[in-house]
């Protein structure tokens, strides 16, 4: 049950509505919107016709409704102005266009500090890069683990770019997230339930990466797991589903990033390196997620792709990301985002070398 109150009404009017949805048998959330107070209801509940009659003539009730979606934290009328999370200063939500960059793995001090500092010049806000890595082969690469959080740290306080990075179990949060600005759930965690629950008391903001073969239902079930275990900081991300099609590593899902936004308030962002594998896709699928009104892209970015220990091909130089956010100003400025890069990344031109 969402209960919106009216613009202006009192706390006490918000703690004497969440008594009543108490008695009920609801545990009431409370969502601070920009204009009114929302209280969102979850949990079975009890005599809900006579409840809900009695709060739509509540003086200080605008509107109460029932909700038949299984997800009731993330829906949409929960926060219909949408919600803007925040990671150490850095904004995802409405009226923001935010990037994040960096590689796929940390590999070395030398190869962080160059891709971090590269990354800032051409206007990302954000550095990614993985330390624990899920994958697919176990003789492969499986990230620096402890260093490569260490070569992150260094990497923002040189370049002051907070970072997200993956957190792959339940008993890695508190390193992860006593270390990291964001924490990122990879599409192979998902539906981790342990994991979303623990995340749901780690403290910051949660970067939700869209299973290889979730629904969009799915997606917002896990998000309402870190949601209703205490954390309301979850981005979500789109970054490809596993289809029939071959010549690209996922199909990216535009549709369902339109569907989204009408379906939750949380800020969605988009991964067109891994939904492509193939960095000559990435920039036009950028400004097709700009376009289709995404909060934000997370792109991979490595100095010497050809050299990189995880998903090179898919990787761009930093002076193609460079010229790919300058191309993709307009589509997000139309948009209505506020975006834009430092001069000199402006003035560069050519976008040869993807
Ligand atoms: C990654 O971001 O490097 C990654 C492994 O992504 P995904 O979980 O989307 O495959
Ligand atoms: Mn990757």
């Amino acid at each position: 049950m969402i209960v919106s109150l009216k613009p202006g009404a009192p706390q006490a009017a918000a703690r004497r509505v969440s008594d009543k949805l108490r008695a009920h048998g609801f545990e009431p959330r409370e969502i601070l919107g920009v204009e009114r107070i929302v209280l969102a209801a979850v949990g079975r509940g009890e005599r809900k016709e006579a409840l809900l009659a009695s709060l739509q003539c509540d003086p200080e009730v605008e509107t109460a409704v029932a909700l038949t979606s299984p997800y009731k934290l993330v829906h949409r009328s929960a926060n219909p102005a949408g919600t803007t999370v925040e990671a150490s200063g850095v904004r995802f939500g409405p009226g923001e266009f935010t990037v994040i960059a960096g590689p796929c793995s940390v590999e070395s001090r030398a190869q962080i500090l160059e891709t971090a500092r590269a990354v800032k010049a051409a206007g990302a806000r954000m550095l990614r890069g993985g330390a624990y890595k899920p994958r697919t082969s176990p003789y492969d690469f499986q990230g620096l683990e402890g260093r490569g959080l260490a070569l992150l740290t260094e990497a923002r306080a040189e370049t002051g770019l907070p970072f997200v990075t993956e957190v792959l179990t339940a008993e890695d949060v508190d390193a992860v997230a006593e270390a990291s600005d964001m924490l990122q759930v990879g599409a192979r965690n998902m539906q981790n339930f342990a994991l979303l629950k623990r995340l749901g008391g780690c403290g910051k903001p949660v970067l939700l990466k869209r299973g290889l073969s979730a629904t969009i239902q799915e997606l917002l079930l896990a998000a309402e797991y870190v949601v209703a275990h205490g954390n309301p900081g979850v981005v979500l991300c789109e970054r490809g589903i596993r289809t029939f099609e071959t010549h690209t590593r996922n199909t990216l899902d535009l549709g369902a990033v339109a569907a989204l936004r009408e379906l939750t308030h949380l800020p969605i962002v988009v991964d067109p390196s891994h939904a492509t594998g193939r960095r000559s896709l990435v920039p036009p699928l950028a400004k097709a997620a700009a376009a289709v009104g995404a909060d934000g892209l997370i792109i991979e970015v490595h100095p010497r792709p050809e050299e990189a220990w995880s998903d090179g091909p898919q990787s761009v130089t930093p002076a193609s990301l460079a010229a790919l956010l300058r191309d993709l100003a307009p589509y997000a400025q139309l948009e209505g985002r506020r975006f834009s890069q430092p001069e000199p990344a402006r003035r560069a031109t050519g976008t040869e070398g993807w």
